[in-house]
């Protein structure tokens, strides 16, 4: 019987990991889900499967029903709920999970990180009449509101449903820029003078980083959920102990 293996997606390592495990495993149906938060998601290897599955219970009947051999969670690390869930649906279905979790990034020399243990904190670390470059989504931004003599700037992928509930803000349509050149234009252009990120780790947004060291700005890092899982930190080690 063929194997199939659940890949929890949203991220570029899963995409790259979908890309690896396709072509190491010819015969294998390989299927990433997607929590589906983005229009247009850039196209993946294999299955793809868009949508929530309902809670743990939801997940361990997605696993049992299509005698999936394997489950990897690749998701973000601040994507709390799916990561949890996929803790409880092993446990109940019997799959192994397998975690694919991208190290944090590190404070470089050069770097002004402002390190804060949630949104509340790094809103609250902004100083007065600050022009902010504000790195989250929508779900995040309501901590902010209440920093009405500060403008932020907001990138987002899609132009969302509702208006920002932010007071003073400018929204940026696009996906993180791929170098500190770009992102560079970017904070020059608008005149941030801070950015506001969370320690997400990995190469698709340490551009805003890099760029943020060579102009000198601070960064007011927001840390990881003491509850994230650990993992294995590279796609190589976690293909190696794939059985
Ligand atoms: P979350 O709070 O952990 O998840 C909320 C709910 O969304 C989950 O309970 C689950 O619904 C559904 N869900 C999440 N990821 C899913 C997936 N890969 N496939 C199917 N359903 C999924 O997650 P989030 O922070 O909203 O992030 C959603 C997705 O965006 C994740 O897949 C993550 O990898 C990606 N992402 C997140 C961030 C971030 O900043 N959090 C950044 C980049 C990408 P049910 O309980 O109904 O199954």
């Amino acid at each position: 019987m063929t194997e199939t293996i659940l890949i929890l997606g949203g991220t570029r390592e899963a995409a790259e990991l979908a890309a690896r495990i396709v072509i190491d495993r010819p015969d294998a149906r390989i299927v990433t889900s997607l929590a589906g938060r983005t229009k247009e998601p850039s196209p993946l290897s294999g299955e793809v499967r868009i949508g929530g599955f309902g809670g743990a219970e939801g997940l361990a009947g997605w696993l049992s029903e299509n005698e999936v051999s394997a489950l990897i969670d690749a998701t973000h690390p601040f994507a709390k709920s799916i990561s949890a869930n996929a803790v409880k649906a092993a446990d109940i279905s019997g799959v192994p999970l397998y975690r694919l979790a991208r190290p944090a990034w590190v404070k470089q020399a050069g770097d002004r990180w402002i390190e804060v243990a949630n949104l509340e904190a790094a809103s609250d670390a902004i100083p007065a009449r600050a022009k902010v470059f504000l790195a989250l989504g929508s779900q995040h931004i309501a901590a902010f509101e209440k920093r009405d003599d500060v403008h932020f700037v907001v990138r987002m992928i899609d132009q969302p449903e509702q208006k920002l509930d932010l007071p003073n803000h400018t929204l940026v349509l696009g996906r993180p820029g791929d170098s500190a050149a770009v992102e560079t234009i970017l904070f020059l252009s608008h005149a941030i003078t801070h950015i506001v990120c969370r320690n997400s780790g990995g190469e698709a947004g340490y551009a805003k980083i890099e760029a943020s060291r060579k102009m000198n700005l601070p960064v007011i890092m927001i840390a990881r959920p003491a509850s994230s899982p650990a993992g294995y930190a590279t796609i190589d080690d976690l293909l190696a102990a794939l059985p």
